[in-house]
């Protein structure tokens, strides 16, 4: 027998309304700002990922499923978001339309990653990017969509953290402070943050291993070694969330893992799950597109993991509502009645009511049991009796109260209240 590869998982029918519940409620705050959706295809050019990712990145280094396709060019399965948007609006000219552009996007990622509960090799993100734009107003907009959609969800129990990494003009020389007050302690560091030191002594502060953990309490804040323009940019963005009133606590920690963010970052995180269960991340990436070959444009952005997401609306009890049953199930006893029944599904069917045919071998009360299995709130049972006079039983499965109707005012009067929309 045959099973998923490892890391991916099937969504089945009773998982979907989470994923239409997310979906929904992304869609109606993405409308609400006025973002527009992309789709973008699920490979691209190796290149585009090493370029805008980063060499050097564990993405780029360990995670991403790249191959050489049957022309012998090298392609990677999209393992993030933003760059596909990115070298999608350079490609269509975006910049001429007006700016900033605000693009919204829902896409299967791939990485090869170590599988653990809740981190997948194929997982699912929702993301937004907006283009063209390096406003400190725009960085507290994208902030303000994260939180919308959270709360939107019914998410509780949920921090909001930011941060600014500086920008390639003052970075070098925080990093180099980082790189000073991280060697004197070089004995106790773990041997990943020993090669970090080399490479991206960034990511160090966020190193999960307990001594590297407590060497970040009193290592250089990046936010405290900003140059003037990106601590003015700092400085305005927290005004203006503190206009917005939006709950954000500073992390000094919070560096992402991608290269390519600079100024403002971000995260939603639950309160008790820490860094390593961050529900949506993102940040601001003024150089990418110049990376990619365009002229320089600024763009910031978030993305959150459908699967994640589902995991805190079912360990949060978030109620979420069933996806849509048929209304009735026609039920049927004997073989005239089959056809009948038949019948009275597809007429009921083409005039857009949701009806299925139950198997009728199980005998009535086995057809009723279906029906509460199923989520049915109606039955309608037709028998030699029924067929006779013209007429079928309507049950509510909820009251089990019955009662015999005229089959074709019954079928009028459903597909009358139907179209006015009960
Ligand atoms: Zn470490
Ligand atoms: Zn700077």
């Amino acid at each position: 027998m045959f099973q998923a590869p490892r890391g991916t998982a099937d969504h089945l029918p009773e998982e979907q309304k989470y994923w239409r519940y997310i979906e929904s409620k992304a869609m109606e705050v993405a409308a609400r700002f006025g973002f527009g959706r992309i789709d973008t295809p699920a490979f691209e050019d190796s290149n585009l990922f090493i370029r805008s990712v980063g060499e050097g990145t564990d993405i780029v280094e360990k995670e991403m499923y790249t191959f050489e396709d049957r022309g012998g060019d090298s392609v990677t399965l999209r393992p993030e978001g933003t760059a596909p948007v990115c070298r999608a609006y350079l490609e269509h000219g975006m910049h001429n339309l007006p700016q900033p552009v605000r693009m919204y996007y829902f896409c299967p990622v791939f990485r090869y990653e170590r599988p653990q509960a809740g981190r997948f090799r194929q997982h699912h993100q929702f993301g937004v990017e907006v283009l063209g734009d390096a406003d400190p107003s725009v960085d507290a907009e994208v902030i303000e969509v994260a939180w919308d959609l959270m709360t939107s969800l019914g998410l509780k129990n949920i921090n909001l953290l930011i941060n600014s990494v500086g920008d390639p003009q003052c970075r070098p020389a925080y990093v180099e402070k980082l790189r000073d007050y991280y060697s004197g302690h070089r004995a106790i560091l773990c041997p990943d943050c020993t090669t970090r030191l080399e490479r991206n002594p960034l990511r160090l502060l966020d190193c999960k291993v307990e001594t590297c953990h407590a060497l970040g309490n009193d290592a250089p804040r990046s936010a405290d070694n900003l140059c003037e323009e990106c601590n003015n940019h700092w400085d305005k963005l927290r005004q203006y969330l503190d206009s917005m009133e939006l709950p954000y606590q500073i992390d000094h920690r919070m560096v992402r893992g991608l290269d390519y963010y600079t100024r403002t970052v971000f995260e939603v995180q639950p309160v008790d799950g820490g860094g390593q269960s961050t529900i949506c991340g993102g940040g601001r990436y003024d150089g990418l597109i110049t990376e990619l070959g365009g002229r320089e444009t600024p763009g910031i952005g978030f993305a959150t993991g459908i699967e994640r997401l589902t995991l805190n609306l079912k360990s949060g009890e978030v109620p979420v509502p069933d996806e849509p049953s048929p209304r009735y199930l026609v039920a049927n006893v004997g073989d005239n009645a089959r056809i009948a029944a038949l019948e009275l599904s597809v007429r009921l069917r083409r005039a857009g009511v949701g009806a299925i045919l139950s198997s009728g071998a199980r005998g009535l009360r086995g057809q009723m049991r279906q029906a509460n299995a199923l989520n049915i709130p109606y039955a309608l049972i037709l028998g030699d009796d029924e067929i006779e006079k013209g007429e079928v039983v309507v049950r509510d499965m909820e009251s089990s109260v019955q009662e015999s109707k005229p089959l074709e005012k019954f079928i009028e009067e459903a597909s009358k209240s139907h179209a006015k929309g009960d």
